[in-house]
């Protein structure tokens, strides 16, 4: 059983999406295991996002994610990293596969409604610098 890092991103949140979605990562077998709204400020969304600080988008990348409160979460299932990614769909909501939460929510190739991490090692990075061991259960 793997698990894996979710964030529901501001265009998201913004739009009362946060249940629709949640349904999708249920509905696919991952199990909402943590979850919590929190703001960001653009220094945490940078460190966060620190493997593309010198992509052109970095500065919209950051800004966005701070710009209103975000869901974070962790979600387990067997193969979660890669269910997540599949029920996600491509970065760019254009080029999104039918169904995905990308393809039926989001708005642009920035503002594309999730994260999910993208390998074991950036999961256990990632689920470590939003929540306590207190906090997985
Ligand atoms: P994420 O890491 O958020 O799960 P991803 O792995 O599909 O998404 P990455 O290539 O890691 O995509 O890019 C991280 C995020 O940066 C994207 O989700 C998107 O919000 C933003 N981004 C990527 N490419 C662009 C771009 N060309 N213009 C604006 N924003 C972009
Ligand atoms: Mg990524």
């Amino acid at each position: 059983i793997e698990r894996t890092l979710s964030i529901i991103k501001p265009d998201a949140t913004k739009r009362n999406l946060t249940g629709k979605i949640n349904a999708k990562f249920e509905d696919a077998g991952l199990r909402i295991v943590a979850q919590k709204r929190i703001h960001l400020t653009k220094d945490q969304a940078g460190v966060f996002y620190a493997v593309h600080k010198e992509r052109p988008f970095f500065d919209e990348l950051t800004s966005f994610m701070a710009s209103e409160p975000v869901v974070v979460q962790v979600l387990e299932g067997e193969n979660a990293i890669a269910k997540n990614r599949e029920v996600m769909g491509a970065t760019n909501p254009a080029e999104a596969a039918a169904g995905t939460i990308r393809a039926e929510f989001a708005e642009s190739v920035g503002e594309n409604s999730v994260h999910g991490s993208d390998a074991p090692e950036t999961a256990a990075v990632e689920i470590a610098y939003f929540f306590s061991g207190l906090e997985l259960v």
